[in-house]
């Protein structure tokens, strides 16, 4: 004789257990499938109940749903304690770090064109043995024009060409300058601070400091009022001193035709055109061959090449033999212009980096457009 079929009691009392018993909310959720779901031996009970003699349908009916109602609460009960527990434990084991990146990590912009191109110009000096400075943004007139040769009365240190922080123009209750009562020889005599119109001030700081030999590279910001498509009255140089025993400028071109290779490509060559800064002599102006035509001053389709402007030469920066005067203001520090000489030079950095890029407008590199400046991120 097979056993008999559970009594509605024996369903309850073992569904109570399986409850109790279920260790996660997935076992929580497989009991409730065994004791509610289509195939449970309640949910059949209630199905064949319409088969029972009609006296006792209404007892096990009302038992029946009694022990499903009872078996749900406790299920629902149940769960939720499951549930609650499964949180504390993530809560206490999935702790997140707020400090690590997103997922995927959130972009952090770039470094703006002209740190890039200030860096790499760095990083090809570096590698030629000469060491980084920096100098003060805020110079005195001496060092800025006085010691570079630039003698009273140089447009140059006219106002309107440079900002000056004090003096300025002089007052027009100050004495005469000149004996007799006559105006002034140099009406900017009494001006000292101004905002530094090169970075060539650092070649007396950096001798002042600095025994012979002396290779260095400083760049840096500089000032001037202008103001156009080639112009910005904040700008980037980096000015260049090779001081040492025996140098010469073929050592000077040997310097700046690796730079050139190195920035530009490795066809390039130099050369230098003779020109005037107060504070070389001789004084040159170097040009690359040109990087887009090949030098050959003619564009792809036949025509006169732009860039170059058909020359198939590009200036690129000014140089020259440091003036002896100049090394005259730091003779005391070794600097004897009869046993040392050497190189100077100074470069924009916005025109390196227009040149490489195709940049058509000084001003886009401080504009802060987004859309200019993402797309030389990297
Ligand atoms: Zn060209």
């Amino acid at each position: 004789m097979p056993d008999a079929p559970p009594s509605l009691a024996e369903l309850a009392e073992e569904g109570r257990g399986a409850i109790a018993a279920a260790g996660s909310t997935a076992e929580i959720e497989d009991v409730r499938v065994r004791l509610l779901g289509r195939k449970a031996p309640l949910t059949v009970l209630k199905r064949s109940i319409g088969d029972l003699p009609p006296e006792e349908r209404g007892r096990v009916g009302r038992e029946a749903n009694q022990a499903g109602a009872e078996l749900a609460a406790l299920l629902a009960e149940r769960t939720a304690a499951l549930e609650a527990e499964e949180l504390d434990r993530r809560l206490a084991t999935d702790r997140v770090d707020v400090t690590l990146p997103g997922d995927p990590p959130s972009s952090l912009g770039s470094l703006h064109l002209i740190t890039q191109t200030r860096r790499e110009i760095e990083d090809v000096f570096v590698g030629l043995g000469f060491r980084v400075l920096e100098g003060p943004e805020i110079e005195f007139d001496f060092y800025n024009f006085t010691a570079l040769n630039h003698p009273p009365g140089h447009p140059a240190r006219m106002l309107q060409d440079t900002f000056y922080l004090s003096g300025g123009d002089t007052p027009p209750d100050s004495p005469p300058a000149s004996p007799g009562g006559g105006p002034p020889e140099t009406p900017q005599a009494s001006t000292d601070v101004l905002l530094r119109t090169h970075t060539s001030p650092m070649q007396v700081r950096a001798m002042e400091a600095q025994e012979p030999p002396i290779y260095v590279i400083v760049p840096g910001k500089t000032y001037r009022r202008d103001s156009d498509a080639t112009h910005t009255p904040m700008f980037h140089q980096v000015e260049g001193l090779a001081i040492d025993e025996d140098i010469t400028l073929a050592d000077l071109q040997g310097v700046l035709l690796a730079f050139a290779r190195s920035i530009f490509g490795p066809e390039r060559e130099v050369r230098l055109r003779p020109h005037y800064f107060p504070f070389t002599e001789p004084s040159v102006e170097v040009d690359i061959s040109c990087f887009r035509c090949g030098g050959t001053g003619v564009a792809p389709d036949g025509g006169r090449d732009g860039l170059c402007k058909g020359s198939g030469w590009i200036e690129i920066l000014g140089a020259g033999m440091v003036d002896p005067n100049v090394l005259g203001f730091v003779a005391d520090r070794g600097y004897d212009p009869d046993r040392v000489q050497g190189f100077a030079f100074g470069m924009g950095i916005e025109r390196i980096a227009m040149l490489r890029h195709g940049v058509p407008d000084l001003r886009l590199f401080f504009e802060n457009d987004v859309r200019f400046l993402a797309q030389f991120g990297r």
